[in-house]
């Protein structure tokens, strides 16, 4: 038997009353726990919904190919962010968070920057004290970073320079290079980035974690910094995140 804190991301039924939860812990990463049908207590109830931070107690089995299975014996709800099932676009964007956690699929390692991270976001989310928008390009740039994907951002590749007014961001190379010594600006891979937006991208990706969500942006610095971290993220997860569309409309 084991006992870890961590958050749902997903909820899907099993059968007509038993369901299966998909958790991040910072000690397995992403992973799967069957809730059998007899567990309606109250408490296990709000634990195991989706955006709930619990303490989970889960007996490991291993199946014929030695797969480890999780069945859950008990859960106790530490934060389950109800501010966030009460509105629509809050719910959307965490559920786009969930998506792009599930996506990537962490397994077996060390997630407690991945954690960490997610709990902040959420933590903002449900206190409705920071733009959703801000939230949803920190976490996505900043989830990149941390899953191993953190581009070299220190200055141009080729001279060392730190800044100047235009600098160009390649997303298959993950380099920096400045406007005279850029090789290619006119790859589809290339990413202008001025004074101010690359300020913010280095901020998001080094910043420690106490002080990652104490900024703010214009209207106009909050639309260039959505439009680079989604093309970042895009590059990376292929995928067409239906929640990131619904998370549009609203
Ligand atoms: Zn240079």
């Amino acid at each position: 038997m084991k006992t870890f804190k961590g958050l749902v991301i997903r909820e899907a039924s099993r059968g007509e009353s038993s369901k299966s939860i998909t958790v991040l812990c910072a000690e397995y990463g992403v992973i799967d726990i069957f809730v059998r049908s007899g567990m309606k207590s109250l408490k296990s109830s709000s634990a195991t919904q989706v955006f709930s931070y619990s303490v989970f107690c889960a007996d490991e089995k291993k199946d014929s190919r030695g797969r480890v299975n999780y069945y859950l014996n008990s859960a106790e709800p530490v934060n389950i962010f109800y501010r966030i099932r009460l509105d629509v676009k809050k719910t959307a964007l965490a559920s786009y968070f969930a998506d792009l956690l599930c996506y990537s699929r962490i397994e077996n390692s060390d997630c407690s920057e991945v954690l960490k991270l997610t709990l902040n976001s959420l933590y903002f989310l449900d206190q409705g004290t920071r733009e959703p928008d801000l939230l949803k390009s920190v976490f996505e740039f900043r989830l990149l970073c941390e899953l191993g994907f953190r581009p070299y951002l220190v200055g141009c590749n080729h001279c060392y320079a730190y800044e100047s007014d235009i600098m160009h961001f390649n997303f298959k190379t993950g380099l920096l290079e400045c406007e005279k010594c850029c090789r290619n600006p006119d790859s589809i891979f290339d990413y202008r980035l001025d004074r101010t937006l690359l300020y913010i991208v280095r901020y998001i990706a080094l910043t420690d974690y106490s002080k990652l969500f104490n900024f703010k942006l214009s209207d106009a610095y909050l639309k260039k910094l959505a439009d680079f971290t989604e093309k970042f993220t895009g590059y990376y997860f292929t995928n067409d995140f239906e929640t990131l569309r619904f998370y549009k409309i609203i």
